[in-house]
Formats: C-alpha cells, sequence, structure tokens
C-alpha cells in the first residue's frame, strides 16, 4: 500500500464511529504487538484484541506510524496513548 493509500485510509478509519475489525497491517514489525517495549502493561494481551486485532485504527502506535513514519513511533507510545499521539500529530502539522 503506498504512503497515499495508507493516509487515505487513516483519514477514514479515523470517522468518527468507524470500527475496522481486521488486523492491523503493522503487526510484524510493531514493538508493542511483539513485547518488545521495555515495560509491558498487565493488560497488554487485552490491547492487543482490543488495538490490533480489532480496532487499529484507534492505535496511538497507527496513528503517528500512518501519518507521521513508523521511524517516529516514540518505543514507550502504548496504543491508548491517544492524546500523546494526537500532541505528535499537531506538533508535525505545524
Ligand atoms: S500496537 Fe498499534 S501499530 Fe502496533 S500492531 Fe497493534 S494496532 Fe498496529
Amino acid at each position: 500500500m503506498s504512503y497515499r493509500q495508507s493516509l487515505a485510509m487513516y483519514q477514514l478509519k479515523n470517522l468518527p464511529g468507524f470500527i475496522c475489525m481486521s488486523e492491523c497491517n503493522l503487526l510484524e514489525k510493531c514493538l508493542f504487538f511483539n513485547d518488545k517495549l521495555k515495560s509491558m502493561p498487565a493488560a497488554s494481551d487485552t490491547m492487543k484484541k482490543l488495538y490490533c486485532r480489532w480496532n487499529f485504527a484507534k492505535c496511538a502506535r497507527y496513528k503517528v506510524a500512518i501519518a507521521i513514519g513508523r521511524k517516529e513511533v516514540p518505543p514507550d507510545l502504548f496504543p491508548g496513548d491517544s492524546q500523546r499521539a494526537n500532541n505528535m500529530l499537531l506538533q508535525y502539522n505545524k
């Protein structure tokens, strides 16, 4: 998928109420999904089901990866850190 296609999908998926109900296409190399973060949360399995395998468009890591680039995803960013991801996107778009 090209960057433009990914961005278009990202924008579509962020429409209010949109639920993907499919696996994230970043699973394979994602530090969170592969338990590579320094401190994995106790609820990481639940988060993987909720975000990685069901509604990845709501994942903070996914948002940053698609909008800014995978290399810009902070290693300690958790899927539920929406506020932090939004702040990063705001800074990026200034
Ligand atoms: S943590 Fe986010 S970016 Fe990583 S695999 Fe799960 S949904 Fe995708």
